[in-house]
């Protein structure tokens, strides 16, 4: 069912283009730096940029996979650009990052879906970055823990992992990947290297319950998860799932407090809520708890 609903005043970004905004875009002009922020069109580019957080997307820009939310081009991927570390590393710098997160799409072409490319992303930013926060926001690697040790081995501030939507809606949101697999990837970061900040994110307005979210959090605090995500769907373009419902601001503020009720470090949740939205705030108040 698609809302007929207008898109609510709160998801009208007003346009606030600080100065830590335009000197990044200045330097990104004439480089080839592929940012989720820009390619995703993010509502938060302005903020986060000024307060020095980018989301940088590995491994090409073709998916493996075609979820049924997501704008990212799917089909089969080009090779890979062994050169991609070393550039992201340089950009991290250019751009004086204080957090950085790392993301890829889904690369089940690859013998290890990609895994050693975010390790080897990992050492090439602290090498030329030692003061920024790296966070990797990673696809399930198939459910391997060999693939997700590798990752783990670069030691990565904090592992993120979306489980995106609540169980009942998981095999037709995105098809491809698994609750449950999701949930034990999340699970096994922790035995593999305890002490590992591990996050994960949800989408809301699928035509979910707000006790299904509650479930879902309940699911990934039982998989050890510290920091959570909560933000509105947004249909990329009209071939997308359609939009269920807009959740009311109110509705976020009762889902953060029935997250920390459950034991989160930190809950993010609102309308204009993405992974990475505040993530340098998640991280530093998840260390803090
Ligand atoms: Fe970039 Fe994420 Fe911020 Fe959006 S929320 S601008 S993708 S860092
Ligand atoms: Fe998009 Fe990730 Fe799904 Fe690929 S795996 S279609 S990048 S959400």
């Amino acid at each position: 069912r698609q809302t007929k609903e207008p898109k609510p005043e709160w998801l009208k970004i007003k346009l606030n283009a600080g100065d830590g905004y335009q000197e990044l875009k200045g330097m990104m002009r004439g480089r080839k730096l592929h940012t989720v922020c820009e390619e995703a069109q993010c509502p938060n580019i302005f903020e986060c940029w000024s307060q020095r957080t980018a989301t940088f997307m590995i491994l090409g820009k073709v998916c493996t996979r075609a979820c049924r939310f997501c704008a990212v081009t799917s089909g089969m991927p080009t090779e890979l650009d062994l050169e991609e570390p070393r550039h992201v590393a340089q950009s991290v710098q250019e751009m004086g990052l204080k957090h950085v997160v790392i993301t890829s799409v889904a690369r089940d072409d690859l013998n290890d879906h990609g895994a050693t490319m975010f390790a080897a992303t990992i050492t090439a930013v602290r090498h030329l970055n030692p003061l920024t926060d790296i966070e990797v926001l990673i696809p399930d690697f198939g459910g391997e823990p060999d693939r997700l040790a590798v990752v783990l081995n670069a030691k990565p501030n904090v592992l993120n992992h979306n489980l995106e939507t609540v169980r009942r809606l998981s095999d037709k949101v995105r098809a491809k990947a698994k609750y449950d697999r999701s949930l034990s990837l999340l699970q096994a970061a922790k035995a593999l290297r305890p002490g590992q900040t591990t996050k994960s994110g949800l989408m809301v307005g699928l035509g979910e319950t707000k006790d299904e979210v509650v479930e879902a959090m309940s699911d990934l605090r039982k998989a050890g998860v510290d920091i959570v995500t909560i933000g509105q769907y947004l249909q990329p373009t009209p071939k997308h799932i359609a939009v269920h419902r807009y959740y009311h601001p109110d509705e976020f503020k009762e889902l953060k407090e029935a997250g920390m009720a459950l034991g989160f470090a930190h809950v993010e949740a609102g309308p204009l809520v993405r992974s990475s939205y505040h993530a340098r705030e998640q991280a530093e108040s998840a260390k803090a708890a």
